[in-house]
C-alpha cells in the first residue's frame, strides 16, 4: 500500500516535471515567434527560460532522491524490527514451555543452546546499529594496535563456519606473504567487524552452494589485500558502487528472499577509510558471483 503510494507521487512529480518543462518549451517558442525583433527581451527570455528549466529539473530530482530515500528508511526500520522480535519471540516461546511443562534435562540443555543462539543474533543485531551509528561519527581511532590481518582473518573464518554450520571444504583460504607479513595498525574490534560483514554476505548472499574463496595477500611495500570471492548471486554493475551506502540493498526481484539492514557495507566502508584503506566490489552480474577487495595500509 505505502509502497504504491510512493511509486504513484514519484510518477507524479516525473509527469508534473515533464510537463512543467514542455510548458516552459512552448511559452518560450511562442514567445520568441512574437517578440522575434526585441532581441534584449529575447535573450532575458532565454535566460529565464534556463533557469526555469534548470530549477524543475533539480527540484524533481531532488524530490525523487528524498522519496527513495524514504523507501530505504522504511525498510531499514521494517528489517530492525524483524531481526528483534524473531529471537525474542522464540526465547519467550523456550521459557514459557520451560515455565509451564516438565522437560526431560537432554531437552532443557536444547532449548538453553536456542536460546543463547537466540540471544547472540540480538546482540549482533544491536551491535551492528550501534557500529553504524558510531561509523558516522569521523572521530581518530581510539584503541590502535599492531594487528595481523590473517590471523584476524582465520579466527572470522572459523567462526562463521561455526555459526553457520558449514562444511569446511567450502571455505578456501590462501596467504601470499612476503616475510613482513600482513601486519596492519587498527582497531581490532573494528577490522574483525570488517572482515565479519563480508563473509556473513559472502555465506548470505551464496545461495545453495557455498563455495567462497578467502585470500590475505601483501601487494607491494604499503599495501595489504583481504579479498572475499563467492560464487553467489552478484551485484548488478550499476549497482556496484550504491552497495556501500548507509542503508543502500540492491534492487531487484531476486533480491526478495534475503533479509537484511543495509547497513554492514556501510560500516566495512566507513571503517577501511578511517584507517587509511579502500574497499571495492567487483561482479560479472546477476547470478555471477562477487569479490570484494580491501585495501589497507602496511603497518
Ligand atoms: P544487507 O546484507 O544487510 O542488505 P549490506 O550493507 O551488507 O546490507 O549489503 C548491501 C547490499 O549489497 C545487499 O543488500 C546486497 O544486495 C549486496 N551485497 C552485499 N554483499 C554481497 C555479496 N557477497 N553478493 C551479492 N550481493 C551482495
Amino acid at each position: 500500500m505505502r509502497l504504491g503510494g510512493r511509486r504513484k507521487s514519484v510518477i507524479f512529480f516525473l509527469t508534473l516535471g515533464v510537463c512543467l518543462v514542455a510548458l516552459a518549451l512552448a511559452l518560450n517558442v511562442g514567445w520568441i515567434l512574437l517578440n522575434w525583433r526585441e532581441v534584449a527581451l529575447l535573450v532575458l527570455g532565454v535566460v529565464v527560460f534556463v533557469v526555469i528549466i534548470t530549477g524543475v529539473v533539480l527540484n524533481t530530482t531532488f524530490l525523487i532522491r528524498e522519496i527513495r530515500r524514504n523507501e530505504q528508511h522504511d525498510a531499514f526500520i521494517n528489517a530492525v524490527t524483524h531481526e528483534l522480535k524473531t529471537p525474542i519471540t522464540s526465547i519467550r516461546l523456550y521459557l514459557e514451555t520451560l515455565k509451564t511443562r516438565e522437560v526431560s534435562d537432554a531437552r532443557r540443555r536444547e532449548f538453553y543452546d536456542i536460546m543463547l543462539a537466540d540471544s547472540a543474533r540480538l546482540m549482533q543485531t544491536v551491535e551492528q546499529v550501534l557500529r553504524a551509528g558510531r561509523a558516522t561519527h569521523k572521530q581518530r581511532r581510539s584503541n590502535a594496535s599492531v594487528i595481523n590481518l590473517g590471523q584476524l582473518t582465520r579466527e572470522c573464518l572459523e567462526l562463521i563456519r561455526v555459526r553457520y554450520d558449514l562444511d569446511p571444504a567450502s571455505l578456501h583460504y590462501t596467504e601470499t606473504l612476503d616475510e613482513a607479513g600482513a601486519r596492519v595498525s587498527g582497531d581490532t574490534d573494528e577490522l574483525r567487524a570488517v572482515v565479519s560483514n563480508l563473509l556473513d554476505n559472502a555465506v548470505k548472499y551464496s545461495d545453495k552452494e557455498i563455495d567462497i574463496a578467502v585470500e590475505v595477500a601483501t601487494l607491494d611495500e604499503r599495501r595489504v589485500a583481504l579479498r572475499v570471492s563467492d560464487r553467489g548471486v552478484g551485484i548488478p554493475r550499476a549497482q556496484l558502487k550504491r552497495i556501500f551506502r548507509r542503508f543502500y540493498r540492491v534492487q531487484g526481484g531476486f533480491m526478495k528472499r534475503f533479509k537484511g539492514t543495509g547497513l554492514g557495507l556501510f560500516i566495512v566502508r566507513s571503517v577501511v577509510e578511517r584507517h587509511g584503506g579502500r574497499v571495492f566490489a567487483e561482479s560479472a552480474g546477476v547470478g555471477r558471483g562477487s569479490t570484494f577487495t580491501i585495501l589497507l595500509p602496511r603497518a
